[in-house]
């Protein structure tokens, strides 16, 4: 039987709609064997999960999802199987909290500007951790400004629209630092997804890999055999690890905790390099 990985998901830690011991439960019904909980700059919800998977054939790996600044956007760096106690992640962590806050009063003060008043009250009630702009997208899906969450980053949230807020994440290097100083590898996440030209995604990953970065991810649900094929091939050509993960936030038709989650063959998976005990 094979082993089934999945390396990226969020609980209500951060935007996820599953508190981590259901992201847990719904992995072990999804045949998951190998799971990192990758919320967005928090570890809080590790814990639970860990609680969760014990006395299930579940093993879970710590996990964290940074959000750092490169070339002025916003890339996620996925730490993986680190220890969550270390003061240099902790702190780095606590500090992106504080950014996270103060962003989410900001856009709150933008969205009072076309018309939501209290939007940061009510985001900061629909989450139960970190505020992130899913929350204020739901927000507006939940009032009826938009009808559905996509468009709400079409029209208020994604970078050059009204209701933007740039944040001052920690750069690339630094996350990686952090995340080899707590003992684990890091993880490109995504890299089809920054609205970027090839050509800009190799420089991100030439960047990345300069910097230290481990692997990137390669596999996703979602994506054609084409993109997946290509992550592989840039992976090998940087000599870097290969990754999968869903990048599940609730249940949906089309993303789905280990769906689709292989790797090509000649890839070699970031798991090689992690201690699974
Ligand atoms: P933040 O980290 O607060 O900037 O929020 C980013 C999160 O918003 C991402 O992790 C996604 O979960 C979500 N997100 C970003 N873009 C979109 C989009 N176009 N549609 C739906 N969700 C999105
Ligand atoms: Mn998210
Ligand atoms: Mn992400
Ligand atoms: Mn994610």
């Amino acid at each position: 039987m094979t082993t089934i990985y999945d390396l990226h998901c969020h609980s209500t830690a951060s935007d996820g709609v599953l508190s981590p011991t259901e992201v847990v439960a719904r992995a072990i019904e999804k045949g998951v064997n190998v799971l990192a909980l990758t919320d967005h700059d928090t570890t809080a919800g590790i814990t639970e999960a860990r609680l969760a998977a014990q006395q299930t054939d579940l093993t879970l790996i710590s996990g964290v999802e940074i959000s750092t600044t490169w070339e002025n956007r916003a890339i996620h760096i996925v730490g993986l199987g680190f220890n969550e106690t270390s003061a240099t992640m902790t702190a780095l962590l606590t500090h992106q909290a504080e950014l996270r806050y103060q962003r989410a009063v900001e856009i709150g003060e933008k969205l009072a500007k076309v018309g939501v008043t209290e939007a940061f009250k009510q985001a900061k009630m629909l989450a139960s951790g970190e505020v992130t702009r899913a929350h204020y997208a739901r927000l507006l899906v939940n009032m009826g400004k938009v009808a559905n969450e996509n468009q709400a980053f079409k029209k208020y949230l994604s970078q050059g629209k009204s209701c933007y807020v740039k944040a001052q994440w920690c750069d690339i290097p630094t996350a990686i630092e952090v995340i080899h100083q707590a003992g684990g590898l890091a993880v490109l996440a995504h890299p089809l997804r920054y609205t970027l030209t090839n050509k800009w995604v190799k420089k991100l990953i030439a960047d990345f890999t300069q910097w230290g970065g481990d692997a990137i991810e390669v596999a996703s649900c979602g994506q054609t055999p084409e993109q997946r094929l290509l992550l592989a091939q840039w992976a090998k050509h940087f000599g870097l690890l290969s990754s999968v993960g869903s990048d599940f936030h609730f249940p949906c038709a089309w993303v789905e905790l280990g769906k689709s989650l292989f790797l090509p063959d000649d890839s070699l998976p970031v798991w090689t390099k992690l201690s699974l005990d």
